[in-house]
């Protein structure tokens, strides 16, 4: 027997809506790329909206068409995520931090017909601008007083084309599970893929983002989405700002200390979303300026390992709760966030500063195994580590147009490329990449866990583990350390730093030195292209 309840669809133009409806005079405020701080309200979000996707039609968008954006976080982004998805067709927000070449490919991967930019990136079109196969229009994201002079062809001003449209429009109703959005993950091997998400994985993620065991976003919060709206739909907090009409405030490219601070005092923010590197420059702004963030309550830190010094500091200098949380581009992101249960408020604080550092516990909606390498399930003890496997309604069920095959196993479990440890508690702890864990004589040692340490040491500003083949234990860890500034730090120094903190066998075999540690373009350590550099190293032990 079915229930008899509506089966009403989840749609994405449905968030902007309930906000400009009930929440409509609640500010939306960005750091314009032209310059000076924009500010509107929800409701003029929703008008302009429906101005965006009259556009969209009058140039013969339909539905299921891809429209790209190259756009930093701010007002004229927002519409597009409303505009283009709430018509039915397919954002792509596409990471200009890719290199161009890979920026072309998965523009034509996509078969993007329109990419609307902001004036920053008109020299990396232009630059591309003959690789691109399918696009027939580019919008730039400015009004005429800014429109430059460009050689790239079929171009559009944006506040033009809005001015030609009247708002009288009502979003169409179609299928939840239509797609919404299309994000290619940066991917350390081959092109990248793309994720497409849709209106329901979308609204059911949002839905989770709001509880109170996850995000916890409001009414009353003033939310800033540090973390990229062309990475991951920052961290669906576009979407999820409007469904629970929580003031939104987008830093554009002031991604530095200063240009962050002004925006949290300002605004008087209340969270704020970003990854580890972005938080370590606001840290250090805070300290040489002498500044404080006392309207800040809690701050979600993801995309890497938040070390466990960013942890103590946010908390005990600037009463600033961290949420630790992880996910993926194909997770939608988020499976675990790091809210503490009651009983840990009468743990010590070493003990609560350990679950801290843990990625956190799956949300409701992630379903989470470890495996080993036969697919058997692993202990939920805090000790056994394997490839942590996940499955939900808004993860991926595979790349588009099928690139990479068959994802899901038998039981839809998707293998996330994680290897973790899952404890008692439910919390989860990442330990490695499987492709970087380093294998010594038939046993795992982690990566990540040497690393964190080795940072720990106050000479140390970066450091990197990877495993170098050795004739005994078949592999062996090396420590690439980047010296922090006037350091003069040794070896042996760091080594004798991290004897008692980890297994004996898990120490590394030799630490050496590098100017710079090659990254991803969204921040990660690229270990393949270290693997590469270091493919001839010997090991002393060897
Ligand atoms: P990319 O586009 O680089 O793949 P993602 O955001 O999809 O970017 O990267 C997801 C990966 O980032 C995860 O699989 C995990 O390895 C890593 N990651 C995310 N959050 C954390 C975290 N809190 N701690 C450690 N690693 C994390």
């Amino acid at each position: 027997m079915l229930g008899l309840m509506q089966d009403r669809p989840l749609l994405i133009s449905s968030l902007i809506e309930f906000a400009a409806l009930y929440h409509g005079d609640v500010e939306v405020v960005s750091r314009t790329v032209e310059g000076p701080i924009h500010r509107y309200t929800y409701a003029d979000a929703h008008q302009r909206s429906k101005q965006l996707a009259q556009v969209l039609i009058s140039m013969g968008i339909e539905s299921g068409d891809r429209v790209a954006t190259l756009a930093w976080n701010g007002y004229r982004h927002l519409e597009c995520y409303y505009g283009v998805s709430g018509m039915g067709a397919v954002l792509h927000t596409i990471n200009p931090r890719l290199f161009p070449e890979q920026i072309a490919y998965i523009a034509n991967h996509a078969d993007d017909r329109i990419i609307l930019t902001d004036l920053t990136f008109v020299p990396l079109l232009e630059a591309i601008a003959d690789q691109l196969t399918n696009i027939e229009a580019i919008i730039i994201l400015t009004d005429q007083a800014h429109m430059p002079e460009t050689s790239l062809p079929n171009v559009h001003c944006y506040e033009t084309l809005l001015d030609g449209q009247n708002g009288d429009f009502e979003w169409p109703s179609f299928d939840e599970k239509t797609a919404s959005s299309l994000c290619y993950t940066s991917g350390t091997t081959g092109n990248p893929k793309g994720v497409l998400y849709s209106h329901r994985s979308t609204l059911l993620h949002s839905f989770s983002s709001t509880s109170q065991d996850v995000i916890g976003l409001c009414s009353r919060d003033t939310i800033l989405p540090v973390v990229p709206m062309f990475h991951v739909n920052s961290w669906g907090i576009a979407y999820t700002a409007a469904m629970c009409g929580a003031k939104l405030v987008l830093p554009g490219m002031g991604m530095d200390g200063a240009s962050l601070y002004e925006l949290l005092d300002g605004e008087k923010v209340t969270v704020s979303a970003g990854v580890p590197t972005i938080w370590l420059m606001l840290l250090q702004y805070l300290s040489e300026n002498d500044k404080k963030l006392p309207h800040m309550d809690r701050t979600v830190i993801g995309g890497s390992a938040a070390p466990v010094s960013m942890i103590e500091t946010f908390e005990n200098d600037y009463d600033v709760t961290v949420v630790h949380a992880w996910g993926m581009t194909e997770m939608s992101p988020l499976g675990t966030t790091g809210n503490m249960k009651p009983k840990m408020d009468n743990w010590s604080y070493e003990d609560r500063l350990a679950m801290k550092c843990k990625q956190g516990r799956a949300v409701y909606g992630v379903d989470m195994k470890i495996t080993d390498d036969d697919g058997n399930e692993l202990p939920r003890d805090g000790k056994a580590f394997g490839h942590l496997m996940v499955r939900g309604p808004w993860i991926t069920t595979g790349y588009f147009k099928g690139e990479g095959g068959a994802m899901l196993d038998d039981g839809d479990w998707f293998d996330t490329g994680d290897v973790a440890t899952l404890d008692p508690e439910g919390f989860m702890q990442i330990t490695d990449r499987s492709k970087d864990v380093i294998k010594s004589g038939g046993e795992w040692i982690s990566s990540i866990d040497l690393e964190n340490i080795a940072v720990g040491h106050p000479g140390v500003a970066e450091a990197a583990v990877i495993g170098i083949a050795h004739p005994k234990w078949d592999e062996r860890p090396l420590l690439i350390i980047v010296r922090g500034e006037d350091s003069t730090v040794e070896g042996a120094e760091i080594l004798d730093f991290m004897k008692g903190k980890i297994a004996s066998w898990w120490m590394p075999d030799d630490v050496t030195f590098v100017d710079e540690i090659p990254h991803t373009a969204t921040g990660k350590i690229q270990k393949l292209r270290l693997r590469e550099q270091f493919k001839d190293y010997t090991l002393p032990t060897a």
